[in-house]
């Protein structure tokens, strides 16, 4: 199973599964946007959100609180 990858492919959106840095899940996700140039972490567990611009500089972030 070889496919032809990413060599041309151009802005192309790329996820990666990640764990989730405030609830420590590992079904966190991250996207990679080379268009926006920005990279967007999110997790459906716990409703963790960033998105990242260049440099590290966060653009947007929401962590809820948890209630252990
Ligand atoms: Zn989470």
């Amino acid at each position: 199973m070889s496919q032809l990858q990413a060599k041309s492919a151009t802005a192309a959106t790329q996820v990666q599964r990640i764990c989730c840095p405030n609830c420590g899940c590992s079904a966190a996700e991250r996207y990679y946007l080379p268009e926006y140039r920005i990279i967007r972490t999110q997790c459906g567990t716990c409703d963790y959100l960033m998105v990242m611009g260049d440099k590290g500089k966060v653009i947007e972030a929401y962590a809820p609180g948890q209630d252990s």
